[in-house]
């Protein structure tokens, strides 16, 4: 998997301090999309092990306390994407406990595959759905278009 951005300190994402990372890949190609540039897999930089582990390390980071991590994109449930998605939210689940991790995706909850399912299994918020720009709406909270819907799961 490759990544677009990350911001180690992040107030924008979600809800309190946060970590965001924007992973590279998309297939929906979304009219409107705020972020085309993500669409290849293949732009951006590789989300290697020591990236792994910087976000692991800045969700830890007891001098900045963020309250989770915040997955966007592309969409980190890009099939291409799910076995490093997968592997990262496994190690936040182990090593950094009572953080949350928030995940924006085109696919809808009902469409998943049990492979993207296995993944969400590991997510406490999902905001879900394509950008729809003729359902746009600025005054939303945490999604762009009226059709997106958030899915408090786990607890979230
Ligand atoms: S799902 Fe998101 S990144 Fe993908 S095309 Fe739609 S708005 Fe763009």
């Amino acid at each position: 998997m490759n990544y677009q951005q990350y911001y180690p300190v992040d107030v924008v994402n979600g809800p309190g301090t946060r970590v965001t990372l924007f992973v590279s890949g998309c297939e929906h190609r979304c009219r409107g999309c705020y972020n085309a540039l993500t669409w290849k897999a293949d732009s951006g930089l590789p989300f290697d092990a020591e990236m792994e582990d910087r976000v692991i390390a800045d969700l830890s980071d007891a001098r900045i306390r963020r309250r989770g991590l915040s997955l966007s994109g592309g969409d980190p449930l890009y099939p291409p994407n799910l076995a490093a998605v997968k592997r990262l939210l496994a190690r936040v689940r182990a090593e950094c406990p009572g953080k949350d991790v928030w995940c924006w995706t085109g696919y809808t909850l009902d469409q998943l595959t049990p492979a993207q399912c296995e993944v969400v299994a590991l997510v406490d918020v999902l905001i879900d759905g394509k950008y729809d720009e003729t359902q746009a709406d600025a005054s939303l909270v945490w999604r762009g278009s009226r059709n997106q819907l958030i899915h408090r799961l786990n607890g979230g």
